[in-house]
């Protein structure tokens, strides 16, 4: 059974008052994974105190060089990517294909950033007046609170841990109470590459006595998040009174649009894998399938049929498709909103009760759940679920069905099948989501490209790369202005 502890300048080391709490394995939950520190506010502070004392040196290290510390991070996610793919299957209940992707994702973003070493790129831009330079550079800000959800606990830590250090910040990580011994062993291999002691600090725990504490301390000089809504509004708030930078990534009610023109075979393979991959537990996952009257019988007999299919069982079952949900919280969240959609008058045509065949019977196992006859106001088809349980909504026409998708507090990401450039073009530019998708599913993200979403969704620049992305929480601007005219300002001005 595994100990594990918080990463507090350099060392590993127990909460300051001994507490722990378990980590039990979600596809049987008799098994108990391991005991981890159930921190308060005097870990947050001893690590926010190193992070301090870290930072100059850090932001002071060049960032080629600092680029080739996580380059080697990088190098041994390689190596130990079967590990932590296991660690992932065994604490979150990811089937293992997506386990190892989860790992691969924190790869991709470590080589990526990386790689901004070498870039990190200003502006030079002409002045105004003649021997006058005017530039703007990046730097860095300080201190970050990081605070991130389970259902990617390799993945998204690597999205706010990577960008934060090559831009020359030091950083507190909180993860999810379901998932700290993901967090440790991830941040283990940070410290194996050979980062300074105190650059990057894990203190595990819970949101009240850990999270809050780390958002609101008044040495943290900004906080990034990815979670729950309600959580993310709540820190948003409290950043704010602090003056301190923000960035929140929240929940997702994606839809994909069937149009009756689609290629059937993709379509109905993007929604199952949309919608019961993870289990529903991605912030992308397709909620929400908007399906033209053309083809609804067709697409609901196969989607019904491709669920059937599916076999739930544990992650590190190779023959497993689906594992279970996360926690016992999650579970009952979960089998509370199929009730819900009963009683609202949805018709539920498929699954709709929890799975306990075989080695499932101790698990938090859910049937692949299929609900028809929705209507958009519906709390199902309002609010995110976070389970494997998808709404079918009928359209008739492509406007319709855009407005249909619109129709969310949340915007992360939205999907259209259709054979139709036309259809696809005015999808493209009429979905108002952070990613939208041609002919393919709502998950799946590239770390070049920004990632988050719009209204509820997302605040704050994006995570990941490219234009928009990470490196805009991650660093603020300085401008500088050099005179090399030798003149007084004012004959300068004149002239
Ligand atoms: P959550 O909000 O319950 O927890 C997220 C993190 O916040 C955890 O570390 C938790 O301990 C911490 N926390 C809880 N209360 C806190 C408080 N009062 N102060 C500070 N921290 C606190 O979310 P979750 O259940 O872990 O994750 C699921 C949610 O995350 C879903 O809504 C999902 O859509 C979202 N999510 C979004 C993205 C995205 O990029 N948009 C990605 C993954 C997950």
């Amino acid at each position: 059974m595994e100990q594990i502890q918080n990463l507090i300048n350099g060392r590993w080391v127990a909460a300051a008052d001994g507490k722990t709490f378990e980590i039990r394995n979600p596809a049987d939950r008799r098994e108990i994974l391991g005991h981890a520190p159930d921190s308060s506010a005097a870990d947050v502070d001893a690590a926010v105190r190193a992070a301090r004392a870290a930072y100059p040196a850090w932001a002071a290290t060049p960032a080629p060089k600092r680029g080739e510390i996580l380059y080697r991070a990088a190098e041994l996610l390689v190596r130990h990517k079967t590990r932590l793919g296991i660690q992932v299957a065994r604490e979150m209940g990811k089937v293992m294909p997506e386990a190892l992707g989860d790992v691969q994702e924190a790869i991709d973003m470590t080589y990526y950033m990386a790689g901004e070493g070498r870039r990190l790129f200003g502006e030079t831009v002409p002045s105004e007046l003649p021997n006058k330079d005017a530039k703007s550079i990046r730097v860095p800000i300080g201190v970050f609170g990081l605070i991130t959800p389970w259902n990617f606990p390799i993945a998204i830590p690597s999205w706010k841990i990577t960008p934060a250090l090559i831009a020359g910040n030091t950083v507190v990580l909180k993860p999810a109470e379901e998932t700290p011994a993901c967090a440790a062993q991830f941040v283990a291999l940070f410290q194996e590459a050979g980062l300074p002691p105190g650059v990057v600090n894990l203190v595990c725990g819970f949101g009240a006595q850990v999270g809050e504490p780390l958002a609101c301390h008044p040495e943290v000089d900004a906080v990034s998040f990815t979670g729950s809504h309600a959580v993310g509004a709540r820190l948003a708030v409290l950043a704010a009174e602090r003056h301190k930078p923000f960035m929140m990534e929240t929940g997702g009610k994606n839809p994909i649009i069937v149009m009756d023109d689609a290629n059937l075979d993709l379509a109905v393979s993007g929604a199952l894998w949309g919608g019961f991959g993870t289990s529903g537990q991605r912030c992308t996952a397709a909620s929400r399938l908007i399906v033209h009257e053309g083809i609804y019988d067709r697409f609901l007999a196969r989607l019904i049929d491709g669920a059937r299919r599916l076999k739930l069982g544990n992650g590190l079952d190779p023959a497993s498709d689906v594992g279970p949900v996360v926690s016992a919280e999650q579970y009952q969240k979960v089998l509370d909103y199929i009730e819900i959609g009963r009683r609202e008058g949805a018709t539920l045509v498929y699954g709709g009760e929890a799975y306990r065949e075989g080695t499932c019977a101790e698990g938090y196992f859910i049937q692949p759940t299929i609900f028809t006859d929705v209507q958009p106001s519906m709390r199902i088809a309002q609010e995110e679920i976070f389970g494997p349980v998808v709404c079918v909504l009928k359209t008739g026409s492509l406007s319709e069905a855009i407005r249909m998708a619109n129709d969310s507090a949340f915007g992360l990401s939205a999907a259209i099948y259709t054979q139709n450039v036309n259809a696809a073009a005015i999808a493209e530019r009429d979905l108002d989501a952070g990613l939208v998708y041609i002919n393919a599913s709502t998950i799946g993200a590239e770390v070049q490209m920004p990632f988050g979403g719009t209204r509820l969704t997302g605040l704050g620049p994006r995570e990941a790369g490219g234009r928009g992305g990470a490196l805009d929480l991650y660093t603020k601007w300085k401008v500088i202005y050099r005179d090399f005219s030798g003149k007084l300002q004012k004959a300068q001005i004149a002239s």
